[in-house]
This record gives C-alpha cells, sequence and structure tokens, in this order.
C-alpha cells in the first residue's frame, strides 16, 4: 500500500504571530516556519505503518513557495520515501489544494491519504474533507488511533464528550488529532540521507487546475487587548461584581 501525506509549511507553532500593517494577512517574512503540527503526526503515522509492514511507500506532497521544499526535506528526514512539491507563489485555499491532492492521487494510486486536521495558520479544517468528497472516498477525521485491518480501517476519533469508533472502507482519507502519537526526533545522519531521497517539483500552473480563491479576506485584525483584572477584598464584593457588572450570574 502506498500513503499520500500532504504537509504544509506554517509559522512555526512557538512563534508570536503579528498582523501585517495593512492587515491583509500575518507577517511571514522573517519569520521561522516549520511543517503544520498535525502533518508531522500524519507522517508519523505513516511511518508507524510502513514499520508494521503494512505501506510500502510513503509519499510527502506540499503545496506553496520554493522553501516547501525544507519540510519536505524534514518529512524525508523522518523516513518517507519521496517527496513531491507543487510550487506557486499565489496563496492556496484548502479546495484548491483538494484539487490538485486529488490530482495526485489519481496519479499516484495511494489506498491511503493522511493529512492534519487542520493547518494552524488559517485552522481550516476543511482540507481532508473535500479531499474525500471529491474522490469519493470514505474519510476518518480527528483520529486518535488507527489501526489497518482485513481491508478496513478501525479508527477512533475524538467527539465532544468521548471517543467514537468507526470502520472504514479502503480507499480512505484520514485526518489526525493531537493525540494519535509523538512524531520521532530527527536524527542528523537521517537528515544526511534525505537529502538524496526523490523530491519532484511541480508548477502548479502546469496541472491545469481551477485553483482561483473561493473565499476573499476582507482584514485580519489582533485580538482586542485583555483589559487588567482587580483584586477584591470578600466575596460578597465579588458576587456584586459578577451580578452587577459582569451580570454574568
Ligand atoms: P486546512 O484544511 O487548511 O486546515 O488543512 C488541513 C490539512 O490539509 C493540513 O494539515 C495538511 O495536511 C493539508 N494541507 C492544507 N494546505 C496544504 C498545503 N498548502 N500543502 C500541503 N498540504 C496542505
Amino acid at each position: 500500500m502506498k500513503i499520500l501525506v500532504p504537509i504544509k509549511r506554517v509559522v512555526d507553532y512557538n512563534v508570536k504571530v503579528r498582523v501585517k500593517s495593512d492587515q491583509s494577512g500575518v507577517e511571514t517574512a522573517n519569520v521561522k516556519m516549520s511543517m503544520n503540527p498535525f502533518d508531522e503526526i500524519a507522517v508519523e503515522e505513516a511511518i508507524r505503518l510502513q514499520e508494521a509492514g503494512t505501506a510500502e511507500e510513503i509519499i510527502v506532497v506540499s503545496i506553496g513557495v520554493s522553501q516547501c521544499q525544507e519540510t519536505i526535506r524534514t518529512a524525508l528526514a523522518m523516513g518517507a520515501d519521496r517527496g513531491i512539491l507543487v510550487e506557486t507563489d499565489q496563496q492556496v485555499q484548502p479546495l484548491a489544494v483538494a484539487k490538485i491532492l486529488k490530482h495526485l492521487v489519481e496519479k499516484e494510486s495511494p489506498q491511503l491519504v493522511i493529512a492534519g486536521k487542520q493547518a494552524i495558520d488559517d485552522d481550516n479544517n476543511q482540507t481532508g474533507q473535500m479531499l474525500a468528497a471529491l474522490l469519493g472516498w470514505s474519510q476518518g477525521t480527528f483520529a486518535s488511533r488507527l489501526q489497518l485491518a482485513d481491508g478496513r480501517l478501525k479508527l477512533t476519533r475524538e467527539v465532544d464528550g468521548g471517543l467514537e469508533t468507526v470502520s472504514l472502507s479502503m480507499p480512505s482519507v484520514v485526518t489526525t488529532d493531537l493525540r494519535l502519537n509523538e512524531p520521532r526526533f530527527v536524527k542528523l545522519p537521517n537528515i544526511m540521507k534525505a537529502k538524496k531521497k526523490p523530491l519532484e517539483v511541480i508548477p502548479m500552473d502546469s496541472l491545469g487546475l481551477d485553483t482561483a480563491s473561493r473565499v476573499k479576506i476582507l482584514k485580519v485584525e489582533d485580538p482586542p487587548h485583555r483589559a487588567a483584572g482587580i483584586k477584591v477584598a470578600s466575596v460578597e464584593e465579588l458576587i456584586d461584581k459578577l451580578k452587577n457588572e459582569a451580570k454574568v450570574i
């Protein structure tokens, strides 16, 4: 079985994001960028399936600027076999990403796509679902456990108030939740080996797909600053403030 793992290059989760002065988005120039954390979990899960003898090949795909090659190399150093960069300077929205991934699925014929549940930059949580719909495949989102048996996928999902276990037909699109696994650290010799693994670059425009944006960002703003708190002298004063000022009780 082949597994396809889409990985997005996003602002590193440790970086405090800053809104651009023209409010058109967040600042990405001179900011540390990394693999989307949920995609690292997806790569790790694919590698574990390969180590268990269930998968033969892991292909990672990133759609974006030329620097996404670094993100792909990280995934190759973790253990993926080869990478594809669909290169564009354009901002690609989930529907466009899903169409590109569909195209690559048709070309590469994987049995399983493992994506992140969401990219932490735009928090869309749409791509996996759209891809499954476009392909007509089963989908299992927010996976916290994944088992393959008798040609089906047994998947545990984190839902409100508990865990739901579903059985999915293959081929399938799965999206990862935080507790699925803990991604491995990349070892130096593997970084060296990753440099020799194949990485194909395809210009996005050469695919002939309609990748136009369907959503226009009007503006991006910082959240309102939190007002300073106060110390109350007694429980009575607290209750009075909650009742009469905050009006929450
Ligand atoms: P989203 O729907 O944007 O929250 O993204 C969900 C998942 O889709 C991510 O965790 C990635 O696995 C995949 N994805 C989204 N955008 C890209 C991209 N530009 N390149 C590769 N994978 C992507």
